[in-house]
């Protein structure tokens, strides 16, 4: 990635791979030989300031999207979640206890998946009150929760409302009916409408509508009224991510029986413009763009603690199976089968199956990284947290990235243009030790 040519080819379809960098150092670093380090990381005491965050993962669906590369899972019981969501209770008890971790309480916390809203009103509400019962969520300044529009009815987003969710995301995805069919969504376009009138009567603090551009067999008229449509909406906030086609899809597994090496999608040049239409019609509409992916209404009020706090290093305990936790400078992954993941929990083991324990220096890279997806990165920051000059340290590559117009900076501020924004992950890739870049980052 060092050249206009590699970062924006003119022509650059669709491949297999993750393209959107989520994490530093890379997964693939990270190993079950550091388990030991998970341990370790909870002991220590808390005297860094670090806010905590709660990560609850609920890995079921009603279907499995062609494009989904997580472990869902569509055929689990009423007695199966029970038996899930107690052994997530238990790994948060025993957590709880941790030297780390006693004492404190959430900032933020966050329902991800999967699809949260496939739990029942009841579900919901019992689960919540014992994990508030362990960690009073008394003084969380936000708590998200993924929605998918078809699973949510006046009743089940009240009782979303009424644990305490304050920032609830609505998995719309697209408008068109036929394009949600075909790409494997479960819900239908008219329960869009009825899930987002359902969620604005609750008056929730923030209601946020994820979009993909690029979804199987979009065209350039749909998209438009994807825009249209959003902005008739008009929620608190717009998330838009570039469809990728990782391994491990449906859509992947069908490329390799076909022999097919590009997938069926739009190539990165038209979904990076058509992000680019929607910014534009978002902030003709008086949003504006705070990250490569999200435009919100109101700046000042509509905040996303969960990605702010985790991109300056804050604690994340993350609960469940394949869930992603960050302690103490500690990178882990807890295993990716419910059924491992129970007994593990029944056996009084951690259920972890990657870590990594991150040095100073690969902590300051992560946050740099992820900072630079806002658009923007204060320099002072990394001066004061991490002892170093950016500006300094990244000379070659800020001027090279400069020269080809994606960002601009001083001795104060970087700051990405638009057209470096809608590319930012592709340009990450600079700043990675040499030792992290390699063929297939994930
Ligand atoms: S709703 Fe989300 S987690 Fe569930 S199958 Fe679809 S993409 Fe995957």
């Amino acid at each position: 990635m060092s050249s206009t040519t590699e970062a924006e080819p003119k022509t650059n379809p669709t491949e297999v791979g993750n393209y959107f960098i989520s994490n530093y150092p890379p997964f693939s670093f990270w190993s079950p030989d550091n388990k030991k380090d998970v341990d370790d990381a909870f002991q220590q005491p808390h005297d860094d300031g670090a806010a905590l965050g709660v990560y609850h993962h609920i890995p079921f669906c009603r279907k499995r999207c062609h494009f989904c590369y997580f472990r869902v899972y569509t055929d689990k019981n009423a007695s199966e979640i029970k038996e899930y969501l107690d052994s997530t209770i238990t790994e948060l008890k025993y957590f709880a206890k941790q030297p780390r971790i006693a004492g404190r309480k959430p900032k933020f916390v966050y329902f991800g998946g999967g699809t949260p809203s496939y739990l029942s009103g009841k579900q919901l509400t019992e689960l919540t009150d014992q994990m508030k019962a362990i960690l009073p969520w008394d003084e969380a300044e936000e708590v998200a929760f993924e929605g998918e529009p078809g699973t949510l009815n006046p009743r089940k987003v009240k009782a979303i409302k009424d644990i305490g969710v304050t920032r609830l995301s609505l998995g719309v995805e697209n408008f068109d009916a036929r394009i949600l069919e075909l790409n494997g969504r479960a819900h239908k376009a008219d329960e869009v409408y009825m899930a987002y009138e359902a969620a604005k009567n609750q008056d929730f603090d923030q209601l946020n509508i994820d979009l993909i551009a690029g979804m199987l067999d979009e065209t350039e008229i749909n998209w438009q009224r994807n825009i249209e449509e959003t902005l008739k909406l008009r929620p608190d906030c717009v998330t838009i991510y570039q469809m990728e086609i990782p391994y491990n899809t449906t859509i992947y597994k069908e490329m390799q029986t076909s022999g097919a090496l590009v997938a069926p999608v739009a190539d990165w040049q038209v979904k990076r413009r058509w992000v680019k239409e929607a910014f534009d019609a978002l902030e003709s509409a008086g949003y504006t763009v705070t990250s490569g992916y999200t435009a919100v209404l109101n700046p000042d009020k509509t905040k996303f603690l969960y990605r702010d706090e985790l991109w300056t290093g804050a604690d994340l305990l993350g609960l469940g199976v394949a869930s992603i936790s960050h302690i103490a400078g500690v990178h882990y992954q807890n295993v990716n089968e419910i059924a491992q993941y129970t007994e593990a929990i029944e056996k009084g083991e951690l259920p972890v199956h990657r870590a990594l324990k991150t040095s100073q220096e690969e902590r300051m890279i992560r946050e740099f990284l992820l900072q630079m997806k806002l658009g923007h990165v204060a320099v002072s920051y990394f001066k004061i947290k991490f002892s170093v000059n950016l500006i300094e340290r990244y000379a070659e590559q800020l001027k090279e990235l400069a020269e080809e117009g994606f960002l601009e900076y001083d001795s104060e501020n970087i700051r990405l243009h638009r057209r470096g924004l809608l590319c930012v992950d592709n340009l990450l890739f600079k700043f990675f030790l040499p030792e992290h870049v390699t063929s297939r980052i994930v």
